[in-house]
């Protein structure tokens, strides 16, 4: 699947959660908010989903030229999170058991902001499965655009024989970023939780679930 392919059926899942979100206007008894939160994050598994499928579908394509492993975490950076992200992380930190939350705490209060993520455990991910979305990307070849000018990322131990990359092989970071954008929006506006439109840092979100 294309990039563009996804990005007409996120088109099509925005339209109609923000129908859905209209049509709740004006009527957020607390039982129709469970449910608005529930379609909220429904709209982001979705999209969970489709990058996933996307990524599959370029790591099938590079084949043969990626490093990434089970062990290897030299992406794993402390990240900050929209609002709907940190609602399914700290869902994902709640199941685990009490033991694991402790110590994951004591790290969370030792983590600073460019160091490594606090839920990286003897090199794994304590919650992969509930990752965040820019992890399910990770050394993959990423698109950004800064003031205009266009760069292709990647990591340093993939496709090192590779002198070239076609357009389906890298993913476009800004529009991943506006369709996880628009998720939130909705996901905020659903929860009436407006006022916390910023991000929150990682080791924020399991401070606040392990209190
Ligand atoms: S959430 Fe998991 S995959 Fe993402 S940076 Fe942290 S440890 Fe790595």
């Amino acid at each position: 699947m294309r990039w563009g392919d996804i990005l007409c059926e996120l088109t099509t899942i925005g339209k109609e959660a923000m129908l859905h979100a209209a049509s709740c206007k004006g009527q957020m008894k607390s039982k129709q908010m469970t449910n608005d939160k529930t379609n909220s994050m429904r709209n982001y598994q979705e999209l969970v989903k489709r990058v996933d499928l996307l990524c599959d579908t370029i790591g099938e394509r590079l084949k043969g030229h990626l490093a990434c492993r089970k062990g290897c975490d030299a992406c794993c950076l402390h990240l900050s999170l929209f609002a709907v992200e940190a609602a399914a992380v700290a869902e994902a930190i709640k199941s685990l058991p009490a033991s694991k939350r402790l110590t994951l705490r004591q790290r969370a209060k030792n983590a600073v902001h460019d160091g490594p993520c606090p839920l990286l455990e003897d090199h794994v991910c304590l919650i992969y499965q509930a990752r965040p979305m820019i992890c399910r990307t990770h050394g993959l070849p990423i698109l950004s655009r800064n003031d205009g000018d266009a760069e292709v990322d990647f990591c340093p131990e993939n496709c090192r024989e590779l002198t070239a990359l076609s357009g389906d092989m890298i993913i476009d970071l800004d529009r991943l970023n506006t369709a996880l954008a628009t998720i939130n929006g909705l996901y905020l506006r659903e929860s009436g939780a407006e006022d916390q439109d910023g991000r929150q840092f990682v080791s924020d979100i399991i401070l606040h679930v392990t209190e």
